[in-house]
């Protein structure tokens, strides 16, 4: 489809089958919802199916549901729940009073369970799990080592009458039997080529309570029973999901068609996999439990939790989102576009400190004893209504001890003897000397004149030196501890390892790198926890947490090195077009 321009009218095929859709009359109106399972915190691919959810909803002037697809009792949880409304609320999603649970409906569920019955199309049968595995068969190769699916067998218990089936399922509500003895199934095809379409089990006996329903269940449906009906119960004109789904989605229809309810359609779309990451709660949960990472919300983690302490904004994730787009199949995008977007969200919003990580000492020589000079700072280049701030400024000052060498290597504009730089805001000065200890080989503090002549700004001061470093007053500085986070696997596919090792042999060991002893101006005291700056010439941080009255704790949210930008620059070839 295209407008009058010849450019496609929607955005992505998603967009256009549900224009579709609406112009040929199958739906009046377009409803989608998101349907997390409250199992894990929610991940930057959930982001992108809640993107995609909301989005579609929002472009057609639809609802969005939000429903919690909660029918395994073994590892749902309110935790869970509270965790994901949050998250989906602040990546800036609102579902308003369209909030559902998939457990709501099994009184429902089950009374089309027995509809399917009464039909003759679904039965209940005593073998085991094991047994069900074993008669449905399995894709082998042929002797072209070609894969086919040889037929299945039927179940001994297939051909049992309505009444008895009704009767046996009816009990297996009521707890007459143990867990495990007794399955009601689907009646379909035990020889389709879909091994998912072969009398699928549609309800389990598990005597375990359910965080919402406590004990008034002891037979669960199963997620291929419930979600289409669940869909279908909601009038979701348009379910959304990831490629995985494809081959559930004849059942989907299946047992919409059979059990006669609203015809949801499913549309599937391509995961969204990330470089350096693992996205899947299975995994993601793997590294928590043991101990890789702090908890859900460690600031390395790919969840919404781990990213906000971090200190990426809903505005930069939903930016990146965008620029991705939908696919129909499964891609992997670079975690330097995300960095990116973070990076040019925050350039916009966050106020400059000065701080200084790996202190050394820098002592002004001339510098009149005792004096204190307040220079003035702008808060943010990006934005002149940040306004100023003022710093102390006096003879002995703090710098980054990578900003000085007792020898440069060639191109290093930074301090080192005889060498001239700017105090970023301050004066010039130039290097005198520096310090050493004896027994350690290391230099302890940087000695240095300055020149009254060149303070920041001044009209008097047109000198050119070709470094500016960052500095804190060493008397005024207030400690702070910087927790530097890289990605947590070295390799782009972590999951991708040779035989007899898992993606957690790939985890890096260098992830999270402390600075303890770092300082910085004393106007950072203002700011709150969840609160996201810059330190100049350094990178984004955020405040976390872990804060207490005398120690700040600031998380290192992206550098300011942007690594894609130059990507870009270089792909677009040498004249820039
Ligand atoms: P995981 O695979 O991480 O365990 P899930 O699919 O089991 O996730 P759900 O809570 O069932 O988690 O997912 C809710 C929705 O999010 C589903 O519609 C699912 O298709 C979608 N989703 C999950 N992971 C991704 C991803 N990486 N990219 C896009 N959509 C995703
Ligand atoms: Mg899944």
């Amino acid at each position: 489809m295209s407008d009058d321009t010849g450019k496609p009218a929607y955005k992505d095929f998603i967009r256009e089958a549900v224009a579709e859709d609406l112009k040929s009359g199958r739906y009046k109106e377009v409803r989608t919802r998101f349907p997390p399972e409250p199992n894990g915190w929610l991940h930057i691919g959930h982001a992108k199916a809640l993107f995609v959810d909301f989005g579609v909803a929002q472009d057609f002037g639809g609802t969005c549901n939000l429903r919690f697809d909660d029918t395994n009792p073994e590892k749902e949880d309110m935790e869970f729940v509270e965790a994901i409304q949050r998250d989906v609320r602040w990546l800036g999603f609102d579902w308003e009073d369209r909030l559902f649970f998939a457990s709501d409906y099994y009184e429902t569920l089950f009374e089309l369970a027995c509809k399917l019955i009464r039909k003759g199309l679904a039965y209940v049968d005593d073998l085991d799990e094991e047994q069900i595995k074993e008669y449905r068969g399995t894709n082998v190769p042929d002797k072209n080592n070609i894969t086919y699916t040889p037929p299945g067998r039927n179940s001994p218990w297939r051909d049992r009458s309505v009444e008895e089936n009704l009767d046996l399922f009816y009990r297996m509500r009521a707890g007459e039997f143990p867990d495990g003895s007794k399955t009601l199934r689907a009646k379909i095809d035990m020889a389709h080529p879909n091994l998912l379409m072969r009398d699928p089990v549609m309800y389990r006996i598990r005597r375990m309570p359910h965080y919402r329903t406590g004990n008034t269940w002891c037979i669960y449906p199963m997620y291929d029973f419930a979600h289409p009906l669940s869909d279908a119960l909601e009038g979701i004109t348009h379910s959304l999901c990831s490629l995985e789904y494809e081959i559930h989605r004849p059942l989907y229809e299946w047992f919409i068609t059979n059990c006669e309810v609203f015809p949801s359609r499913q549309i599937e779309f391509a995961r969204l996999n990330l470089t350096h990451t693992v996205l899947s709660k299975r995994w993601l949960l793997q590294l928590v439990k043991e101990k890789k990472v702090s908890g859900w919300d460690d600031p390395r983690m790919p969840t919404i939790a781990g990213m906000r302490r971090r200190g990426y904004t809903p505005e930069g994730i939903r930016d990146f989102l965008g620029r991705i787009g939908i696919a129909k199949t499964d891609s992997m995008v670079d975690i330097q576009l995300l960095e990116h977007c973070i990076r040019e969200d925050l350039n916009k919003k966050a106020p400059r400190y000065m701080a200084v990580l790996d202190p050394l000492p820098l002592i002004i020589e001339n510098w009149p004893e005792g004096k204190v000079e307040w220079l003035e700072a702008v808060n943010n280049p990006e934005d002149p209504s940040a306004g100023t701030r003022n710093i102390p400024f006096d003879g002995r000052l703090l710098i980054e001890r990578d900003d000085f060498r007792e020898t440069p290597p060639p191109k290093y504009y930074r301090l080192y003897p005889g060498n001239q730089v700017r105090l970023r805001y301050g004066y010039i000065v130039t290097c005198t000397g520096f310090d050493k200890d004896p027994a350690t080989g290391m230099v302890t503090a940087v000695r240095c004149v300055y020149d009254p002549a060149t303070r920041g700004g001044d009209a008097a001061d047109n000198r050119k030196v070709k470094g500016t470093i960052h500095w804190v007053s060493a008397a005024h500085a207030i400690p702070i501890e910087a927790r530097l986070y890289d990605h947590l696997f070295e390799a782009e596919r972590p999951m991708e390892v040779p035989e007899g090792k898992t993606f957690m042999d790939n985890l890096s060991d260098h992830s999270l790198i402390i600075q303890s002893s770092a300082m910085a101006e004393p106007s950072l005291k203002h700011i709150g926890i969840g609160q996201t700056v810059q330190f100049e010439r350094i990178g984004y941080f955020c405040k976390d947490p872990d804060s207490t009255e005398n120690r700040a704790v600031f998380n290192r949210t992206v550098t300011l090195k942007d690594s894609w930008a130059k990507l870009e620059k270089k792909l677009a070839g040498p004249a820039g077009a």
